[in-house]
């Protein structure tokens, strides 16, 4: 799954085919393809790791149920130059 990030108000919204803006107008972005999104203006992508994301939850449900956080590991900030993400 991949989040769109601003840097100017710091909202965070999860990317679809339909393009998408964060709460102060300055970045919005939309999935291109399957795999490949657009951004704009302020926004960077964090990119979230589907399965570790579900395997967290589980574990969470199940073994650390009051576990406030999930590990940072699963949570990427892509770089430009990310092949699956494109500015323009
Ligand atoms: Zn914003």
């Amino acid at each position: 799954m991949k989040l769109l990030l601003c840097r100017e108000c710091g909202d965070v919204v999860k990317l679809l085919t339909d393009e998408r803006w964060c709460r102060c107008g300055r970045a919005h972005g939309y999935y291109r393809t399957d795999v490949e999104v657009v951004i704009m203006g302020t926004a960077e992508v964090l990119l979230l790791d589907n399965g570790a994301l579900h395997t967290a939850m589980v574990q969470r449900h199940y073994e650390a149920p009051r576990c406030p956080t999930l590990p940072v590991s699963m949570l990427e900030l892509a770089l430009p130059a990310h092949p699956r993400v494109r500015r323009i």
